[in-house]
């Protein structure tokens, strides 16, 4: 690595070991962890800016943070610490905005039956996270026999009032980002990314009914630009298209207005003793091994506790049923990765309730982290002082063995191991009953 401190490689002869480089691995750590979380932050305010929101405070935090990292500027392991955690606050501060600006557009999520089968007829599968692309697509295509299928983070559209309304949003289809090569090739319709997690279609299989917007490319792919989805619909009515096929019904929509309606039923709930623990497991999917973590935990999870999802890491286990706690679903979709607001919402007002802070309440954060908005909203859960997260399945490589101890002892973050071991060290001393 050439460090521009020494202007030489990292380690040689003459390093200084005080510049970014090899030998100060911990601001690098901090640096790198900054840069990961402002591309989430930025991610979001994408999104909010499509639909009108925008936030002066944010937009000057990604001016000081991009400039916190510039070479021989700050050689304070505090200083990067604290910059990290104020990235966590911009974050909640953006997902504020951005689940401000979606409600005001597409009205407040309610609970929402989706199906997973399919219709017969020509389709559409929408991926990624934007609400205003679907929504376009959804005014172009009404009335064309076309259907819409969601796919992957797309799924809490279904709970949106202004997008439910739109009777050819028919079904979800398919599973997270990773499973994209072999579901899309499954696929007899069009399919359009909005956003990330995309992947390159192996040797081409799809390519050819296959578009892109935004920030979204892929070599072969067709682009949308304005809005204009004339080339996409013309590509869906020639396909074959679907068939008739039955699937499992999933539910989404238990943002925190829908679950705050639930409030004095879950309050009670816990008070009687009938709900015992809250898990929210969740966050970015991927592909590596290691990650049915998740599903086993979920599966493990005691029949008197909770679970709140979100974002695509809910795929591992959302077609399981979970049944009920007196008329409360034991397992409530609170909707994509950005909705990690409403999950702290949810938290608060429960902390509201019981008169005890977030760390009070008998609630655990089970998180899998995979790309750049996992870690903004990390840094956000951090910055909110949430302790005894688990994050998994394995350590983020760009986050140091010494930030990582800082982080264990401020924070009692915590990486996944065995999911029943976790889950019993979790519930010891709690009155969850496995
Ligand atoms: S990995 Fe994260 S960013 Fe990618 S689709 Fe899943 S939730 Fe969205």
């Amino acid at each position: 690595m050439f460090c521009y401190q020494c202007e030489q490689t990292a380690g040689g002869k003459g390093c200084t070991k005080v510049g970014i480089c090899g030998k100060n691995e911990d601001i690098q750590s901090l640096q790198d962890t900054l840069i990961f979380g402002l591309k989430g932050i930025a991610a979001y305010a994408y999104h909010a800016r499509r639909l009108g929101a925008i936030d002066e405070d944010v937009d000057a935090f990604m001016h000081e943070g991009l400039f916190t990292t510039l070479t021989n500027t700050n050689f304070d392991l505090n200083q990067h610490l604290e910059a990290v955690l104020k990235c966590g606050q911009m974050n909640i501060k953006i997902m504020e905005l951005l689940d401000k600006a979606n409600t005001w557009k597409f009205g407040n999520p309610v609970p929402t039956e989706v199906e997973t089968g399919t219709k017969k007829g020509p389709g559409i599968l929408i991926t990624g996270h934007d609400l205003l692309d679907l929504y376009e697509l959804l005014k172009q295509t009404e009335g064309t026999g076309i259907n819409i299928y969601t796919h992957g983070e797309m799924l809490p559209a279904h709970g949106y009032p202004k997008l439910k309304k739109f009777k050819h949003l028919v079904g979800n289809f398919g599973g997270a980002w990773q499973e994209q090569k072999k579901e899309f090739k499954g696929f007899p319709g069009a399919i359009f990314a909005t956003t990330n997690c995309v992947q390159i279609p192996p040797d081409n299989a799809y390519v050819d009914r296959f578009f892109t917007t935004g920030i979204v490319g892929v070599p072969g792919a067709q682009r949308i630009n304005d809005h204009d989805y004339s080339k996409l619909i013309e590509k869906a009515k020639s396909l074959p298209g679907l068939a008739e096929a039955p699937g499992k019904k999933i539910m989404t929509g238990f943002h925190h207005t829908a679950v705050l309606g639930l409030a004095d039923k879950i309050v009670r709930a816990v008070k009687s003793g009938k709900i015992k623990h809250f898990f929210l497991i969740g966050g970015c999917d991927g592909a590596k091994p290691g990650r049915n973590y998740y599903t086993q935990f979920a599966e493990s999870v005691p029949k008197d506790c909770v679970i709140l999802t979100l974002a695509c890491g809910k795929y591992r286990f959302n077609k399981l049923d979970f049944g009920s706690i007196d008329g409360i679903p034991r397992l409530l979709d609170v909707g994509q990765c950005n909705n990690a607001y409403s999950a702290v919402q949810i938290a608060l007002a429960l902390s509201d309730a019981f008169k005890t802070d977030v760390n009070g309440l008998p609630l655990t954060l089970v998180l899998s982290w995979y790309e750049q908005k996992a870690v903004a909203i990390l840094l956000s859960l951090l910055y909110l002082g949430i302790k005894g997260m688990y994050i998994g399945p394995t350590p983020p490589a760009f986050i140091s063995g010494n930030v990582f101890k800082m982080l264990q002892e401020k924070f009692d973050l915590k990486l996944t191991g065995e999911p029943k071991k976790d889950l019993e060290s979790i519930l010891h001393g709690s009155k969850c009953t496995a």
